[in-house]
This record gives structure tokens, sequence and C-alpha cells, in this order.
């Protein structure tokens, strides 16, 4: 933030190269469905959480938070500054530069993709009903959740996957589904937490998923106050609420997306609920630092160190 403005087009810096190209030096990626994975760079791990994105020219890693683009990539590859990953991006002549065309094609994908998952998350969440006698309930109670549940999650049943290129829809799951709002209170996305019958999470790869948009918004257990808990899951979000009565409780969906979180205007102070881990501890500074800078008072909590999160707690689960 010191620096001083380097007198270099940037954009067309970031323009040049594909993200892939450049990631692709340091990470062997594959494709998954319109982005590529591999195994992330600045953490270690087995499966792979390190997410490109071509057409946003953005990277994610849901394990350690990592994120930025190919500037911020190649700064934290590289270990330079940005004016050292400026040269080393405009010296990189051995890269093949990237098609305009290509680029445009990809970013007008992106958005239709988007808006369209949107829509389907909308759908999805109107087509839900109160959790009230599901197996949305009976998970939450099996979580030890004993207050009653908000208007912000319901119970609904949805297929797992939907296949992009046919447009078909995989077989419905019973599902608690979260609805994510954006700043201004609409339902964007949704969060589902995919069920057994008898309320138990389902055996799928990833009982959790989210659909439509995440990025900036949150589940609001609670009405828009002048102070919120801001928490990672809505297991943590349901365990904070009950532990602390009165407070408006919301959750933001992943260590990445919460210093991201679009808070209202009405919203002045923030407390931070941590997770008890590196990824938790790193979002919680980096959320700190955000809404610190908006101006808006801040305040951290952490479960005891013996649990590894609030429901952990709450379920007497050490870690
Ligand atoms: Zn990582």
């Amino acid at each position: 933030m010191s620096e001083p403005r380097p007198a270099i087009d940037t954009d067309a810096v970031k323009a040049r190269y594909a993200l892939s190209a450049v990631v692709g030096r340091w990470v062997k990626l594959r494709k998954a469905g319109h982005e590529l994975v591999g195994l992330c760079p600045f953490h270690a791990e087995n499966t792979p959480s390190f997410r490109v994105n071509d057409g946003k020219g953005l990277y994610h890693c849901f394990g350690c938070g990592a994120s930025g683009d190919i500037i911020d990539f190649v700064r934290a590859a590289e270990g330079v500054d940005f004016t050292g990953a400026v040269r080393w991006l405009t010296n990189g002549e051995e890269l093949i530069p990237v098609d305009p065309a290509w680029r445009a094609r990809q970013a007008r994908v992106e958005r239709g993709e988007r808006s369209a998952a949107i829509l389907a998350a909308q759908t999805q969440w109107h087509e839900a009903r109160s959790v009230v006698g599901t197996p949305a309930e009976s998970y939450l109670r099996s979580r030890g959740i004993t207050a009653p549940i908000p208007a912000s999650i319901r119970f609904g049943r949805v297929p797992l996957w939907r296949d992009k290129t046919t447009g078909k829809d995989g077989r419905p799951f019973p599902a608690l589904i979260a609805a994510c709002q954006n700043m201004r209170g609409t339902v964007v996305g949704v969060q589902r937490i995919y069920l057994t019958e008898d309320g138990h999470k389902a055996r799928v790869a990833n009982p959790k998923l989210s659909l439509g948009q995440v990025r900036g918004c949150a589940v609001r257990l609670g009405p828009v106050a002048r102070e919120i808990i801001l928490c990672e899951g809505p297991e943590d979000g349901l365990t904070l609420r009950q532990r602390f009565p009165g407070t408006s409780v919301w959750v933001a969906l992943g260590t990445g997306n919460l210093p991201f979180v679009e808070l209202p205007e009405g919203v002045v102070a923030v407390t931070i609920a941590g997770d008890n881990n590196a990824p938790g501890r790193a979002a919680v500074a980096a959320g700190s630092e955000a809404f610190a800078a908006q101006g808006r008072e801040v305040r951290t909590i952490y479960p005891d160190p013996a649990f590894k999160d609030w429901n952990d707690e709450l379920m007497d689960v050490r870690a």
C-alpha cells in the first residue's frame, strides 16, 4: 500500500498472459469445469484446493485462503515486490501472450454462467420450505442446535450436480438450504448441506456446496443490526446465535469470503468469531483489517483452544 505507483500500465501486464500459463510453471493444473485446479503452492496439501479462473484472471485456494491476480501470484511465488513481479511478467518472453478475443470469450462465458447460477440458486431458495419436521431440522438438532431455526435456513430436495453442457440435473438429495444475501438483502446464492433422510450428512464427496453468488454475501441468521457477529459456517453461526441470544449472527461461508462480506451501512460494529486453525486465524486477521478500514469497530473472539470451532465446543468434540 505504501509502494509508489509505478509508471506502467498494469492492466496491460495483467492482460498479456493467461493466469494459468504463469501458474502452470509452478503447479500442475487440470481442468475442472470452466476452471483449473491443482495442489496449492502456498500450503502443503494432498488434495487440490487451488483454483485458477482464466476468465476472471483470479486464483483462490480453498485450503489456505491465498488469492489474487497474476501479479499477486508472481509476487508470492517468486518472493518479489510489485515492481519485481511486473518486471518478471514483462520479461517473460517465452510465455505465449493471450489472444484478446480468447479472453473476451472467456469473460462472456463466465458472465453467462454466473447469471444462470444465480437464477438456479434463487429457484432452489423459493422452492425450499421451513425446516420444521424435515431432515434439516434433525441434522441441526443432532449438532446441538436447540433454538428455533431462523427463516434464512430452509429445507429442500435439490440435485447434487447439473451437467453444464446438457443442462441435465443429477438425482435430488434432501438438503439444508441457507440463503446467501448480498448487501441489499437480495438472495443471490445458496449454500446446501446435503443430507440423508434421517438427518445425517450425505455420504458424497462434498456434502456442502454453494450455488450462485457467495462472494461478498452472507447468510443472515439475524437482522441488520448495529452490532453483528460474523463467522464462517452455518453450524457455527447457529451455535453462536444460541450462545449469544439477542445478537444478530451472520455467516460468511468460508474463510476466503469472510474479509469480503459487504456489510450494509447500518452495521457499525463487527465481532469476528474465528475458527481455531491457521486458515481461520488468517481470515480473522484479514477481516479485521478490512472492516476496520471501512471505519467499523472490530472485535475478535475464538472458541476455547481445546476446540477447532464453535460447534465442536458446543458438542464437546476435542481437536
Ligand atoms: Zn493454499
